[in-house]
């Protein structure tokens, strides 16, 4: 059985329909989430903070990690390698936390593969107009970044059947309580709640003769 008390939680949505403004709210809502924190080759840009965006680490130590199977998944994208590592993600889950990994729909079929007790949850947005608004009012990418990220939107949601719960982001705070919802329901399942309360049940069931 799986032994670790938290639970690892996927992640994934087209670009713009909300999910790291959800995430982070989640995460500032309950001290018992963690992000988990990828690895890269490329270097930090102006802002960007060793552990904090990134793991940013050079070519040959990204290399060695894979080599000892350190990573969960990873990928080159353009010139950079991307990774998830285990250890960190390992960790949090052992010390009873449960941690995201924000990652596409490719990354999320390698992690089932390797951790099948991971939650999925697709986060779709109401319309692809709002999709179109959200991201022209991020303010964050060019208009051909945003007409390439639209392009591979719906490609991208084709996936959510594989996801155990699809959270449609349409009111934020409604969809803020479904994703609060589904992480504390998670955390009642048996299986967690055998993993952190043991002692609980063993005192609760020692007395049990003339117990039917
Ligand atoms: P965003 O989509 O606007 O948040 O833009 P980003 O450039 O941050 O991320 C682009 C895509 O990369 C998203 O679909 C993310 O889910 C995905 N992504 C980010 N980190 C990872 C990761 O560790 N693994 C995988 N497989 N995908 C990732
Ligand atoms: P993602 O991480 O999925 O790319 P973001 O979290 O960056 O998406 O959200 C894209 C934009 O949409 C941001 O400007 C965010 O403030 C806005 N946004 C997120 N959720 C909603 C919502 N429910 N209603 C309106 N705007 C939203
Ligand atoms: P950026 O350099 O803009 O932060 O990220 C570039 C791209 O790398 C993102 O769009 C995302 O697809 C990918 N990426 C980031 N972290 C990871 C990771 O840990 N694993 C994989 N597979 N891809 C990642």
């Amino acid at each position: 059985m799986n032994s670790h008390k938290g639970n690892l939680f996927i992640l994934s949505a087209p670009s713009g329909a909300g999910k790291s403004t959800l995430y982070k709210a989640l995460l500032k809502a309950d001290p018992q989430v963690r992000i988990s924190v990828s690895h890269t080759t490329r270097a930090p840009r102006a802002g960007e903070e060793h552990g904090r965006e990134y793991f940013f680490v050079d070519v040959d130590t990204f290399l060695d990690m894979i080599a000892e199977d350190a990573f969960f998944e990873h990928a080159q994208v353009f010139d950079n390698y991307y990774g998830t590592s285990k250890q960190a993600i390992f960790d949090m889950l052992d010390q009873g936390l449960d941690v995201i990994l924000e990652i596409d729909w490719q990354g999320a079929r390698q992690v089932r593969q390797l951790y099948p007790e991971a939650i999925g949850v697709f986060i779709l947005p109401p319309s692809l107009g709002a999709l179109q608004e959200r991201l022209d009012g991020r303010g964050t990418d060019s208009q051909e970044v945003i007409e390439r990220r639209m392009a591979k939107a719906v490609s991208e949601m084709s996936h959510y059947d594989e996801y155990d719960f699809v959270v449609i982001n349409d009111n934020f705070d409604t969809a803020f309580a479904q994703l609060q919802s589904i992480f504390s329901a998670m955390r009642t399942r048996r299986g967690i709640i055998q993993q952190i309360h043991g002692d609980l049940l063993n005192d609760l069931l020692s007395a049990q003769e003339g117990v039917q």
